[in-house]
């Protein structure tokens, strides 16, 4: 848990949100301002700053959020049309919020390239 961040907040239920998936490593939730029909962010619970600052022991984890955001992406019924996994990192990738967060989007179909 890291203080002032809002998704630590969330995971720690100080914060409300809208729950998909939680296990003892990972924690989905609903964008508060969806960006597509279907819109969730999947979330480490170790707190990450960004995606490329994890390390080797991070490894497994870095995997899982993959995995469960494919399980997620099946639950939500985006897998015959297809969909997209966003991390945006630092600045000029568009993070807003500085706990690593992989965006699932879908339910239209997604603009190349992305603005
Ligand atoms: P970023 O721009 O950092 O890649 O994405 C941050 C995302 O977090 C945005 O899509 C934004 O809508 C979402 N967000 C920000 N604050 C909250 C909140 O309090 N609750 C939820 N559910 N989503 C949030
Ligand atoms: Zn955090």
């Amino acid at each position: 848990m890291s203080d002032d961040c809002l998704f630590c907040k969330i995971i720690a239920g100080e914060i409300p949100s809208d729950k998909v998936y939680s296990d003892e490593d990972v924690y989905a939730f609903r964008d508060i301002n969806p960006a597509a029909p279907c819109h969730i962010l999947i979330i480490p619970r170790k707190h990450l700053n960004a995606v490329n600052v994890g390390n080797d022991d991070d490894e497994a984890l870095l995997g899982k959020l993959l995995l469960k955001a494919n399980l997620i992406a099946e639950r939500e019924g985006l897998t015959s049309d297809g969909f997209r996994y966003v991390i945006n990192t630092g600045k000029d990738g568009g993070q807003t919020v500085s706990h690593l967060h992989l965006h699932i989007l879908g339910g239209r179909a997604m603009r190349w390239p992305p603005g």
